[in-house]
């Protein structure tokens, strides 16, 4: 790292408070600066290539450099660089794109209602909830059950949704009302002799006892991810949500899919909801929406949602709700840009197509005397490490392979001691090979 006193990370620690970061070490170590990009890769203000091999956060579909998104956002500048949707005002891009996203939903969905971030959707998504209980009659209707280990944001509700101890632990959270239920990993939370299968039920059967106990008259909703990401990349049991979701109809709670990862193609379909089955009543959709190239995020609402809102916001004479940034014209006309060139160049068929190679080279590297699991489906994956040395303090091997890749070119995310792996939707084989071939070289440094 650059130590000269005007550079720029000697001024990023002088000045810049960072996410995710440890802000005492980050004064010792500084910062990584990220300069470009191209396709998958990024190169740093040395001129060091790396490969993104976690699409950004999880993000970036189409990688980075795409000309035409930033085309399609100098467009809409030039036109309409900011325009809001309160007070039935509306615009081109946010039209086209709600009934973009309404068609595109994988079941029936009656409006889409746009926010700038994966957490603020789901903020959202509780208070619509609430509004819609009141709406009903239903003033008890307010507890939201969601998962250990789910990921779901950082915003006071969303963080709360959120079932990591590091989201809650210092900020006096989760809210009253926000439980969780069983994390459905199998290796970790599997009986003495269970099965797949009936661990599957078991967490079934965790959730029915959690909204008996509360009282299901209490118990709104259900918030869960297709596939946990955040959490380690927690890929569901076979059976779990076929045991789940007739759990949330028996007691008539509304079921929220967090799609901010699994959507776009991510697992192998469109959506998560597709790849599982899923009937959502809400989907909470961003990231690979824009592929991040600007910000935005969006619900999808079906009919028993949006009536009953409608209903309140008449009596009351407004839906009181809504950003500043609500369907920005410019974010939208980027999100739609980015799901015509997925449409154009069928990067669902192409994501379909490398996925086996993805998940084969993923449990190449699970076959490490260090791992102890790999798991993935798409192009999401994850390999779980330890080392009896380091077993009592966990996060350190993680912590260490992960700087042993990004030195050897291969920027991932550690999650505690897993792994993740969640490159551009648009990698190729080749590139998917020289990704491995990356981790696996790393793992020799460590190992
Ligand atoms: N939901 C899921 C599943 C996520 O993975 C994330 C972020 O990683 C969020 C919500 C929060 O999104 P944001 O960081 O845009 O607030």
């Amino acid at each position: 790292m650059s130590r000269l006193p005007n550079s720029l990370e000697a001024r990023d620690i002088a000045y810049h408070l960072h996410s995710y970061t440890d802000a005492r070490k980050h004064e010792e170590t500084g910062p990584l600066v990220i300069e470009r990009g191209e396709g998958v890769h990024v190169y740093d203000n040395n001129g060091k290539r790396y490969i993104e091999g976690m699409a950004g956060l999880w993000s970036v579909a189409l990688g980075f450099g795409e000309k035409r998104l930033a085309e399609a956002a100098a467009r809409q500048m030039e036109k309409l660089p900011y325009y809001h949707t309160f007070a039935h005002k509306s615009h081109g891009p946010s039209v086209e794109l709600a009934e973009k996203l309404v068609a595109m939903a994988p079941v029936p969905m009656s409006k889409a209602y746009f926010t700038n971030s994966g957490s603020e959707a789901n903020d959202t998504a509780i208070k619509m909830i609430w509004y819609r209980a009141n709406a009903m009659g239903e003033p008890q209707r307010k507890k939201i059950i969601s998962r250990v280990k789910g990921y779901h944001g950082v915003t006071l509700a969303s963080a709360s949704l959120t079932g990591l101890p590091n989201n809650h632990r210092s900020f006096d959270l989760p809210l009253a009302g926000i439980l969780h239920t069983t994390c459905p990993h199998y290796r970790t939370m599997k009986k003495e002799g269970e099965s797949e299968a009936e661990f599957a039920k078991r967490c079934a059967r965790d959730l029915e006892a959690l909204i008996v106990e509360e009282g299901p008259e209490t118990i709104a909703a259900f918030f869960a991810e297709p596939v946990m990401g955040a959490g380690g990349v927690i890929v569901p049991p076979e059976g779990y949500w076929e045991a789940i979701q007739p759990v949330l109809k028996k007691y008539g709670i509304l079921f929220v899919a967090d799609e901010v990862i699994c959507g776009f193609g991510r697992t192998g379909e469109l959506f998560g909801s597709t790849t599982y089955h899923l009937e959502p009543d809400i989907m909470t959709l961003s990231k690979q929406l824009s592929s991040s190239y600007l910000p935005i995020s969006a619900l999808l609402v079906n009919e028993k949602v949006y009536a009953p809102l409608a209903d309140e916001s008449h009596t009351i004479g407004t839906w009181g709700h809504g950003f500043t940034g609500s369907g920005h014209p410019v974010a939208a006309a980027v999100a739609l840009e980015n799901l015509k060139i997925m449409e154009e160049r069928d990067v669902l068929g192409h994501v379909r197509e490398i996925a086996p190679r993805f998940l084969a080279r993923l449990q190449a590297l699970g076959g490490h005397a260090l791992a102890i699991e790999a798991r993935g489906i798409g192009l999401i994956g994850a390999v779980e490490f330890t080392h009896p040395s380091l077993a009592d303090t966990p996060g350190a091997l993680g912590g260490r392979i992960y700087q042993a890749m990004q030195d050897r070119g291969l920027i991932l995310r550690n999650l505690g001691d897993t792994l993740a792996f969640c490159p551009p939707l648009v990698i190729s084989e080749k590139e998917i090979d020289e990704m491995f071939d990356i981790a696996e070289a790393a793992l020799c440094d460590v190992a």
